[in-house]
C-alpha cells in the first residue's frame, strides 16, 4: 500500500494497539489514525481486575506502547472520539460529527459489560468492571478494608474481584445462578475454585441471583436476592457477563450475528473493512462455523494479524482460544475449544485436591482443551497437543511420566 492512503482504527483496547503497531511493522507509510471513546490511548484491561485492582500495578501497567512510540510511528490517536456511522460505500466514518475518509478500516470495537437494569440499578456503591476509570472507583471502594462486598456473577471476572476485595481485607459475599465457572470449565473444576475462595474467607449464595438493590439515602445498603431474601452490602459489583460492540458495524449494513462476522483474513462483508478482538466472530476451520472468543490473546493477536491485513498482506487467523486468570496464589492458563467439550467429564494429570494439576477435555478421543493450573511452562505443549488432533488415551494423559510432546507425536 502506497503512502498518501489512510488507515484507521476504530477501538482503544490491545487489539487496535496491536493494530497499529504491527501496521507500521509491516511497513505501511500512509496516515494511520486511531479513534477511541476512551480519554486515554489505547490499554488492555486484564490488570483492570488483578494487579491494578489490588494496589500493586501502578495505572502505567496498563498500556503496550507508550505515547512516544505513537509520536514516533506518527500514529494519530484521537481519544474522547466516539465513531458514530460509518458508510462502507463512501469509505467514511463520522468521528464524533468530523467526517473522515479512509482507504482501510479495523473495528476494535470490543465488548461492554451487561449492566444491571433492575430496581436500585442508580445507587451509589453499584460498580460494573470494564474500563480504567471503572477500575479506579473499584479500587478506591475496596481499599482499606472492612466493607461488605457483594459480588453479583460466578464468572472469571467475578471471581477475581472477589480475590482482591478479600486481599483488600474486606468481607465478601459471591451470588451465582450455579456453581461458579461451571459454564466454562465444568462442576467439579470449579469446585474447586469455590473450595479456594472459601478457604480465603469468600461466602457463596448459589444457586441464586440478585434481583435488586435497595438503598439508603441514594447508597447501596443491601442486595435483594430470589429467594426474597436481603444480604446487606457496602460495595456491589456485576460481573454478568459481556455485549460485542457491534452496533456501528450493523447500522452499516456489516453482516453482525454474535459479533462481526469475518471470514479468516478478518475481512468483514464491507470491503476494506476488517474486525478484530472482542468484537469480531472470525470463521474457524476447526469448528466449521464462525467463533467469537472474548480474551486478550485473541484480541492481542487479532490486532496483529489486522494490522498486517490493513498494510495489504494477505494473512489467515488460526489462534487456538488461550486465556489465563490470577487469583490469590493460583496461576491458571487454558486453552482450546471449550465448545466441542459437550460437558465431558476432564482427564487429570497431577493433583486436583492440592491444586496444581493440568486438565485435558477430549472429544472423540482427541483432546479439544486443557487448563494448567499452577504447573508452568505446559501450556505450548497442550496447544501442540490439541492442534495434532492425535486420538490419545486417558490414561497416558494422565500420567505424568509421559511427555505431552511424545503425545502430540513431536520428537521430544
Ligand atoms: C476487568 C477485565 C479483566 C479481564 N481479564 C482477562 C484475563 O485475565 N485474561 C484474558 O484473556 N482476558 C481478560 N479480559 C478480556 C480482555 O480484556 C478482552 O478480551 C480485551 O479487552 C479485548 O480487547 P479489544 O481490543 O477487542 O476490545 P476492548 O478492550 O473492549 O476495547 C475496545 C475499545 O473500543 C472503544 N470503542 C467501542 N466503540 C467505539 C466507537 N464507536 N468509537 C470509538 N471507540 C469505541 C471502547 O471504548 C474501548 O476502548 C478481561 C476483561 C476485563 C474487562
Amino acid at each position: 500500500m502506497a503512502g498518501g492512503e489512510r488507515i484507521i482504527v476504530v477501538g482503544g483496547g490491545i487489539a487496535a494497539a496491536r493494530a497499529v503497531e504491527s501496521a507500521r511493522a509491516a511497513g505501511f507509510g500512509g496516515d494511520l489514525v486511531v479513534l477511541t471513546d476512551e480519554r486515554r490511548r489505547p490499554y488492555e484491561r486484564p490488570p483492570l481486575s488483578k494487579g491494578y485492582l489490588l494496589g500493586t500495578d501502578a495505572s502505567s501497567a496498563v498500556y503496550p506502547l507508550d505515547a512516544a512510540w505513537f509520536r514516533e510511528h506518527r500514529v494519530d490517536v484521537r481519544t474522547g472520539v466516539a465513531v458514530r456511522g460509518l458508510d462502507p460505500a463512501e469509505h467514511t466514518v463520522d468521528a464524533s460529527g468530523e467526517t473522515l475518509r479512509y482507504d482501510r478500516l479495523l473495528l476494535a470495537t470490543g465488548s461492554s459489560p451487561r449492566r444491571f437494569a433492575g430496581p436500585g440499578a442508580g445507587l451509589r456503591g453499584i460498580h460494573h468492571l470494564r474500563r480504567l476509570t471503572d477500575a479506579t472507583a473499584l479500587r478506591r471502594a475496596l481499599t482499606g478494608g472492612g466493607r461488605r462486598v457483594v459480588v453479583v456473577g460466578g464468572g472469571w471476572i467475578g471471581l477475581e474481584v472477589a480475590a482482591a476485595a478479600r486481599r483488600h481485607g474486606n468481607e465478601v459475599v459471591v451470588v451465582a445462578r450455579g456453581v461458579p465457572l461451571a459454564s466454562a470449565i465444568g462442576a467439579e473444576l470449579g469446585e474447586s475454585f469455590q473450595a479456594m475462595h472459601e478457604g480465603e474467607g469468600v461466602r457463596f449464595r448459589i444457586p441464586d441471583q440478585v434481583t435488586a438493590v435497595r438503598g439508603v439515602n441514594g447508597r447501596v445498603a443491601a442486595v435483594v436476592l430470589g429467594t426474597g431474601e436481603e444480604v446487606s452490602a457496602d460495595v456491589v459489583v456485576f460481573g454478568i457477563g459481556a455485549t460485542p460492540n457491534t452496533r456501528l458495524a450493523a447500522s452499516a449494513g456489516i453482516d453482525v450475528r454474535d459479533g462481526v462476522l469475518t471470514d479468516a483474513s478478518l475481512a468483514t462483508s464491507a470491503p476494506d473493512v476488517y474486525a478484530a478482538g472482542d468484537v469480531a466472530a472470525t470463521w474457524n476451520e476447526r469448528l466449521g462455523r464462525h467463533l467469537r472468543v472474548d480474551h486478550w490473546a485473541n484480541a492481542d493477536a487479532g490486532g496483529r494479524l489486522a494490522g498486517r491485513a490493513l498494510a495489504g498482506e494477505a494473512v489467515r487467523f488460526d489462534e487456538l482460544p488461550y486465556f489465563y486468570t490470577d487469583q490469590y496464589d493460583l496461576g491458571m492458563e487454558y486453552s482450546g475449544y471449550g465448545q466441542l467439550t459437550a460437558g465431558a467429564p476432564p482427564v487429570i494429570r497431577g493433583d486436583l485436591a492440592a491444586r496444581e494439576y493440568v486438565a485435558f477435555w477430549l472429544a472423540d478421543g482427541r483432546v479439544v482443551a486443557g487448563m494448567n493450573v499452577n504447573v508452568w511452562d505446559v501450556n505450548a505443549a497442550v496447544q501442540r497437543l490439541i492442534r495434532s488432533e492425535r486420538v490419545v488415551s486417558p490414561e497416558e494423559l494422565a500420567d505424568p511420566a509421559v511427555p505431552l510432546d511424545a503425545l502430540a507425536g513431536d520428537a521430544a
